[in-house]
């Protein structure tokens, strides 16, 4: 049966784009009654960052895809931590040099750096490969004895792949097909290094056999290293899983990829969680951005594939059902932000007015404002068809409990002695009113003006310059029933002034 994993490194925040990695992940696995189990990849001890691991639990919990397998959770196949298997690798690379699709490589840091910018002079990329590796300080152009004298002094070493020389290596994708890679132009890239921890390149072929992994869906960045994990299947002899690239996240314009910069750019989130780095700077995520993880799910499923349809808004079910790898695209998906909060918006017009009540009463109090549940869900009946996000409740309506210090000129240099005696009469209205809500009181102000036949279209727009200090905000009568009549009357008399 299906069995799919999500391998992220922890070293920082989970990237909106390896968030959709998960999902495409999740999705397949439910779809074909599968596993999706979760591998932390973090043989690189230099890039380990405290909370990383954490945060990536966090995120998918929010989100609603966690793990069937992983750390903690039916560890079937564990440990799921690499670094805990760290005693599992060696033998594997062993066993390839044993085999002669692998060798031992003495060179030093300074002497690689040499070489490289030796070649950049010419304007070429060093690649330690087919055509570059004779004379160098390897097994392959060292004697025997030379080999075992420095790796008994104990001279560091790394275990390199030998790539097969002057030939070409075709590699199936289920997105991109077959393609084809000359093998003088690729890296023997190094398996093991002398710390005694695995390669990313090991590690991750070691594990996906071990851990039974039938199809291996990542991001389009790691195709170039396609070809190696090819021969190193066959290398071992190993069933290789099936693979499939999934589309780079574009930047909003198409030009080139999404990255946090872009983020931090447009003032919108590029991960699914706050986070905070090691020198304090905040990076902004969809859950303190007031999003609903729904709708970020529905929102990336979209990127990348399609149903097939004109359908836009998914449930996890739904998509579950649906999705395959065959209607994912090769091209680039981009990421358009406003897009993002048109989902959000959808979802948000779903929820109960019960619930979007207590999501306002919380963002509110965020403000220091304790607004009773009753008001809460008033005030969230009035603005939810102009809210895209939980944080639009405040900026939308924060005129309700805090009254306008400045008005808006041009409004008020309409206002006229008429405008003046309306209010004054308004205010008298209401300070005898004993009506509360918003349609009562509406029948009430406009009996009293229908009396004097005074046209209440001339009315109303000084009424909400008074009460919000700018022409924005929901039907007047409903604000007055928001804030009360005896606020209201407060703001009408500032106004007056
Ligand atoms: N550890 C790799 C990463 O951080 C996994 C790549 C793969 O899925 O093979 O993305």
């Amino acid at each position: 049966s299906v069995r799919v994993r999500f391998a992220p490194s922890p070293t920082g925040p989970l990237h909106i784009g390896g968030v959709r990695t998960a999902l495409f992940n999740y999705l397949f696995a439910k779809k074909n009654k599968g596993t999706f189990y979760l591998r932390i990849e973090d043989t690189d001890q230099t890039r380990f960052v405290p909370g990383a691991e954490e945060y990536i639990f966090e995120a998918l919990e929010w989100l609603g895809i966690s793990p069937d397998e992983t750390v903690g959770k039916n560890e079937k196949f564990g440990p799921y931590r690499q670094s805990e298997r760290k005693h599992l690798y060696k033998q594997y690379a062993d066993e390839l040099v044993a085999k002669g699709f692998a060798y031992y490589a003495f060179d030093s840091a300074e002497s690689l750096d040499t070489l490289r910018k030796n070649a950049e002079k010419e304007g070429k990329t060093f690649i330690y490969g087919p055509t570059s590796r004779n004379g160098l300080e390897n097994s392959l152009s060292l004697s025997a004895e030379a080999v075992n004298e420095r790796l008994q002094r104990g001279d560091a070493y790394v275990i390199r792949f030998k790539t097969t020389a002057d030939t070409e290596i075709y590699t199936q994708d289920i997105i991109r097909g077959r393609m084809r890679f000359e093998t003088n132009l690729l890296d023997d890239k190094v398996l093991f290094k002398s710390d005694g921890m695995p390669t990313y390149h090991l590690a991750n072929i070691v594990d996906d056999h071990l851990m039974e992994t039938t199809h291996v869906i990542r991001g389009e960045e790691w195709l170039p290293s396609l070809p190696l994990h090819f021969s190193l299947y066959e290398a071992f002899g190993w069933q290789r899983p099936e693979f499939a690239h999934l589309p780079l996240l574009l930047k909003p314009q198409g030009n080139g990829k999404l990255s946090k910069r872009d983020g931090d750019k447009f003032g919108f989130p590029v991960f699914p969680l706050d986070w905070v780095g090691e020198d304090g700077t905040k990076s902004a995520g969809y859950r303190e951005g007031g999003f609903f993880p729904k709708a970020v799910v529905n929102f990336l499923a979209l990127l990348g594939w399609n149903s097939g349809t004109d359908q836009e808004i998914f449930s996890l079910e739904e998509l579950s059902e649906l999705f395959d790898l065959e209607r994912v695209h090769k091209a680039g998906a981009k990421f358009d932000p406003e897009k993002n909060l048109w989902f959000n918006h959808q979802y948000l017009q779903k929820i109960t007015d019960e619930k979007g009540g207590e999501l306002y009463q919380k963002e509110l109090a965020l403000h220091g404002y304790e607004i009773p549940i009753n008001s809460a869900v008033r005030a969230f009946t009035l603005i939810k068809n102009r809210a895209n996000t939980v944080k639009d409740f405040y900026t939308l309506t924060s005129y309700l409990y805090e009254a306008p210090t400045t008005y808006d000129e041009k409004m008020r240099l309409k206002w006229t002695v008429e405008t003046t005696d309306y209010i004054e009469e308004l205010v008298e209205v209401l300070q005898q009113s004993t009506n509360d809500d918003s349609y009562a009181i509406e029948e009430e102000v406009r009996a009293h003006f229908a009396k004097s036949n005074a046209n209440m279209g001339r009315i109303l727009p000084g009424i909400r310059l008074a009460l919000v200090g700018e022409m924005k905000g929901p039907h007047v009568f409903d604000i007055i029933e928001v804030i009360g009549r005896t606020e209201t009357v407060k703001r009408l008399q500032t106004g007056l002034q």
